[in-house]
């Protein structure tokens, strides 16, 4: 196999009214600075043939199978709580669609691809130290069990981007279930409040949406209330599992929520050591909206957004609709809750959590400032049999006693407490060195991620806390 034979534009199709027909813009010099390879075989693509020029020019959008429609899409969102009615694709495009062997659908997505008529004041360029983040977290993400959207490949593109300073120029190739966005049903809903609505833009959107990510939904009586309920579950799934492993999106804006319930946009993410509900890295985020603590309420809140731009769909009478809508939305505290339960619960090798139990823990260990990964490192040798672990850490005795009564599995505890977290300080070191061209740090660092769950000898460094002089981490959102 080499080039994908085709690239189908379901999208595009089904809803013209959603996207604007784009091209990438030419790329002089196109370079691979990354490629996962395991996700070129699961999309049937050859890695070596994605290395040559012609698979370069694929990968940056300019060569692409006959037929391929590529489109910058149009979606609103509220940013900071504040509503945006025309974002969309600024320097992205979606290429289309490619049918992957395992039978499913997956969006291909340049991000870093030139302007578009959604660029605004923005100049359509990636850099590569961003883009190369985004590769990096996507991976660790994905190989850590999360719902996530992957970066296929970072193609350098030889061409200065101007920022502070020229930077090199990068373009990312993103693959998704779609990218289908609470910020694509708002647009949709303000067009169908407009002027000149569009005949049944919604519906077509929901069945669209309902078609690609939940067709068992496809005979629901209000397939707009299915729809809500399925995004509102997937997104507590999600949004859990964040909070079980310390993950800080820091940018959860309704144009950065898929309704596939996968994780979006690594712009300014980092993973907080120490489950501080009042972790923020983002350089921007400076009330806090999107702390580590606030993320369950602010999805619903974002959610909330999406059932707003639905009720037009879910019945004609809107009384009816707020009520059916928001015994819906009220339905995400309990599923979060028991999601969140579920992976503390595996992540403490128990088959049911105790929820006293983990609500001490998690008290303790901010008493303690307790790095997370290592703690639950030391508790998963401790189910093992390793008793002296905490030996000179008094305050977690008591509380050990009570965890050890429930005769907690250490093969549980080790499948779900990952060894390997991406450190902030060597998330940094890496992508230093990377841009002035060294990709060892890099790559070295990509192999620890992928495989977050076995300890390997000679990579010890990648488990030590941050130095004390590496000070407050602060994160971009991706320039
Ligand atoms: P984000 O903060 O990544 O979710 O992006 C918010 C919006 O800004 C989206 O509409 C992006 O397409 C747009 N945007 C971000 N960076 C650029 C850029 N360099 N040029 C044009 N648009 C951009
Ligand atoms: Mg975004
Ligand atoms: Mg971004």
């Amino acid at each position: 196999m080499t080039a994908p034979a085709l690239l189908e534009h379901r999208f595009a199709d089904t809803l013209p009214e959603l996207s604007l027909d784009w091209q990438a813009a030419t790329v002089s010099a196109p370079t691979a600075l990354a490629l996962d390879e395991d996700l070129a075989a699961e999309l049937g693509l050859d890695p070596d043939w994605l290395r040559s020029p012609a698979g370069l020019r694929f990968l940056v959008g300019n060569e692409l199978p006959d037929g391929a429609r590529p489109v910058a899409q149009g979606y609103a969102g509220h940013q900071f709580g504040g509503y945006s009615p025309r974002l969309g694709d600024g320097r992205a495009l979606l290429l289309g669609e490619i049918a992957a062997p395992d039978g499913t659908l997956r969006d291909v997505h340049l991000k870093g691809s030139g302007r578009t008529p959604f660029s605004r004041g923005g100049d359509g360029w990636a850099t590569a130290g961003p883009m190369l983040r985004e590769h990096l977290m996507a991976t660790a993400m994905f190989a850590l069990g999360v719902p996530t959207t992957r970066s296929l490949a970072v193609t350098g593109t030889g061409q200065q981007v101007a920022r502070e300073s020229l930077l090199a120029g990068a373009v990312l190739t993103r693959m998704a279930s779609s990218h289908l966005r609470i910020g694509t049903f708002q647009y949709a809903a303000a067009l169908v409040a407009g002027e000149h609505a569009p005949a049944d833009l919604l519906g077509r959107l929901t069945r669209h949406a309902i078609d690609r990510h939940y067709p068992q939904l496809a005979e629901a009586d209000r397939p707009a209330l299915a729809l809500l309920q399925a995004v509102c579950d997937a997104q507590a799934r999600l949004v859990a599992q964040w909070m079980s492993l310390g993950f800080v999106h820091g940018v959860l804006n309704t144009d950065n929520v898929l309704i596939s319930g996968e994780t979006i946009d690594y712009g300014p993410c980092a993973f907080t050591d120490t489950f501080d509900p009042s972790s923020v890295f983002s350089s921007i985020d400076e009330g806090g909206r999107y702390a580590f603590g606030h993320q369950p309420g602010i999805t619903q809140w974002n959610l909330a957004r999406f059932a707003e731009a639905l009720l037009p769909s879910v019945d004609e009478n809107i009384d009816t609709a707020v009520e059916l809508a928001s015994e819906v939305i009220n339905t995400f505290p309990a599923t979060y809750d028991d999601a969140y339960a579920g992976h503390l619960a595996r992540k403490l090798g128990l088959d049911a959590v105790d929820r006293p139990l983990v609500k001490d823990l998690i008290e303790l260990m901010q008493a303690e400032t307790a790095d997370i990964t290592l703690l639950f490192g030391d508790l998963t040798r401790v189910a093992g049999g390793e008793v002296g672990r905490f030996a000179d850490r008094p305050a977690y005795t008591q509380w050990l006693g009570r965890w050890l009564a429930h005769h907690p599995d250490p093969c549980v505890m080790a499948a779900a407490n990952p060894v390997y977290i991406p450190r902030n300080h060597l998330v940094q070191e890496a992508l230093d060195a990377a841009i002035t061209g060294d990709l060892e740090p890099f790559n070295r660092m990509l192999q620890v991620v992928r495989e977050p769950f076995t300890a390997r000898v000679g990579f010890e460094d990648y488990t030590k806390p941050a130095p004390q002089d590496f000070g407050d981490y602060v994160t971009f959102c991706g320039t």
